[in-house]
């Protein structure tokens, strides 16, 4: 057993139940090109590799990665990048392997103390966006993450993460994982979600505005959404364009539907 190193967020899954419904969420077939970030002693990468056409793997331990290299061998349609994922430009590593190129899905059990740039990098931002999307992401992460992930409006995990990511992607629950399944367990409960990327129906006409207008929107949580806007929004005017659009002008940040904020935020930009 490779002893898990804390500053790198190792925790070794060993359920399983976990993995099945992990390869089973990922729906992998012999056309897809996998993804995945921090394989650790390859647990899941030994469970995808047979399944698909290749696998990407990005790891930052560098003793792992000559252990998974040692252990995988040289595999066909396996390449491991021994670095730290955020800050690697894949498609420029990858020129010189043309079959590894574009990957269509993201598989991953990650470490949990950088999940929300992990999502931010596959995702993209708001103003931003991943222009070529991922099929799927299929991730094991935090609960209280994932909570905030798939969560619906009117709900107390509904904030500021739930809106820019459901803008950008649906999402939903695979299964809860109890912190038992991972060797060491970790402090948290965990849950497999799934995300998979899609064009919102009525895109923002000024994305900044909206990315602005989420973050002071949400900035304080007990708040009415227009106490919170305060500062771009006269009170009188937020109040009137609610009315305007139906919603009860007491709303707080939470009660906002993601279109709702879109349309929110279109009608301030014309308006301005
Ligand atoms: N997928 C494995 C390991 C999960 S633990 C399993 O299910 O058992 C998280 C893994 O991410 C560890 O192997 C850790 O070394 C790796 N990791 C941590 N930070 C990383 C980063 N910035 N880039 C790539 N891999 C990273």
């Amino acid at each position: 057993m490779v002893q898990p190193r804390r500053h790198f967020a190792q925790h070794w899954l060993k359920s399983e139940k976990v993995l099945d419904a992990i390869v089973k969420a990922a729906g992998c077939t012999s056309d897809d090109r996998i993804l995945e970030i921090g394989p650790g002693t390859g647990i899941l990468t030994r469970r995808l590799l047979p399944l698909v056409q290749s696998l990407v793997a990005v790891e930052i331990d560098r003793d792992l990665c000559q252990l998974l290299a040692k252990q995988l061998g040289k595999k066909e349609n396996f390449l491991l990048l021994q670095g730290d994922f955020l800050t690697l430009d894949s498609p420029s590593q990858l020129t010189a392997f043309p079959k590894f190129q574009k990957q269509n899905k993201v598989v991953a059990n990650i470490p949990y103390n950088i999940t929300g740039p992990i999502i931010e990098k596959l995702l993209g931002t708001i103003s931003n966006p991943n222009l070529e999307p991922f099929d799927s992401i299929v991730l094991l992460v935090q609960k209280e993450v994932a909570e905030r992930l798939y969560a619906k409006p009117e709900s107390r995990a509904f904030g500021a993460l739930s809106v820019r990511v459901q803008y950008l992607a649906d999402c939903e629950l695979i299964c809860p994982v109890p912190a038992a399944a991972f060797y060491p367990a970790p402090k948290v409960d965990s849950a497999v979600v799934r995300l998979r990327p899609r064009q919102i129906e009525t895109p923002a006409l000024d994305p900044r505005k909206l990315e602005s207008l989420i973050k002071l929107g949400f900035a304080a949580k007990r708040k009415m959404l227009r106490n919170n806007l305060q500062s771009t929004v006269e009170r009188d005017r937020l109040t009137h364009l609610l009315q305007q659009l139906n919603i009860n002008p007491q709303v707080r940040a939470e009660d906002l539907s993601v279109q709702q904020w879109v349309t929110l935020s279109n009608q301030l930009t014309v308006n301005s």
